[in-house]
């Protein structure tokens, strides 16, 4: 994987964040590329991600995720990126070169795609969705209550639209969120998220435990019991989400083909 990376000049979330689930990742091949440079306009302080001066668009990037997905036989390919607000479609044209390259290279290929709120630009969505991917996922990321603290750019209500937006753009592409939890949050208030996604048709969730990645990031307010993690799964899936991951080493992509499985 470090060769293949190297070689196409890549950064994968599974790396750059240390994901402790690369080796069974990798075993099943799915891998999270992440594309639009490494600098993110937003200061969410939950996240390690470097906050400078964004990158310039790297118009050969979309070829070379579509060769290290060949090269490493991938079956599910994750693709994300930093929050682009400097650019006026928010990098969704970017997406959709990536997204074509990779199916252009192998049809087969499962292309999941985790974007930022595109900060409620339809048009930039309605490009992606267009495009096709099998799945569009969007973090909602907190309860409404943290979002002042937590990710301070964005906004709880536009997160929502976007994804009630990609059903009613196009009802076959599966939809998708996901939280983290010990950041100070009610289980009440957890509760209330999952109906909201659900109100606005979000198929797939993911919940998982939320670790500071430095005493500099919002503190770590509780390691939730894997009760509770328990009871959000039977709660997610009495309101109907086709599939929910909520255990503590869940991440957005954790086990991600095996989710779309159940779409
Ligand atoms: Fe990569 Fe996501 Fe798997 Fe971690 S969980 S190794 S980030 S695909
Ligand atoms: Fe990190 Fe995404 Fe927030 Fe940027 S928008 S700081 S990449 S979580």
């Amino acid at each position: 994987m470090e060769g293949v990376l190297k070689k196409f000049g890549l950064n994968t979330v599974c790396e750059a964040a240390v994901c402790p689930n690369q080796l069974e990742c990798y075993n099943n091949k799915t891998a999270t590329f992440m594309i639009l440079g490494r600098s993110c306009t937003r200061n969410c302080t939950f996240c390690a991600v470097e906050k400078t001066k964004p990158d310039p668009v790297d118009a050969k990037e979309p070829l070379s995720v579509a060769k290290a997905v060949r090269e490493l036989n991938l079956k599910h390919v994750v693709i994300t990126s930093v929050t682009r607000d400097d650019l006026s479609d928010g990098g969704a044209s970017h997406y959709v070169e990536v997204i074509e390259q990779i199916r252009h290279m192998d049809k087969n290929v499962i292309i999941e795609v985790l974007i930022p709120d595109l900060e409620g630009n339809e048009q930039a969505l309605q490009k992606i969705v267009k495009a096709k991917p099998h799945i569009i996922n969007h973090n909602i990321e907190t309860v409404p209550r943290l979002y002042k603290d937590v990710r301070p750019m964005a906004i709880y209500e536009r997160s929502l639209e976007l994804l009630k937006n990609i059903k009613w753009m196009d009802s076959d592409i599966v939809s998708k969120s996901g939280m983290m939890v010990g950041l100070g949050e009610k289980e009440a208030e957890v509760y209330e998220v999952l109906e909201a996604l659900r109100e606005n048709g979000c198929d797939l969730l993911t919940i998982g435990q939320y670790l500071p990645p430095s005493k500099k990031h919002h503190p770590l307010i509780e390691y939730v019991h894997p009760d509770v993690f328990k009871r959000y799964y039977d709660y997610g899936m009495a309101l109907g989400f086709s599939h929910v991951a909520s255990s503590p080493f869940v991440r957005s992509s954790y086990h991600a083909a095996d989710a779309y499985k159940h779409k």
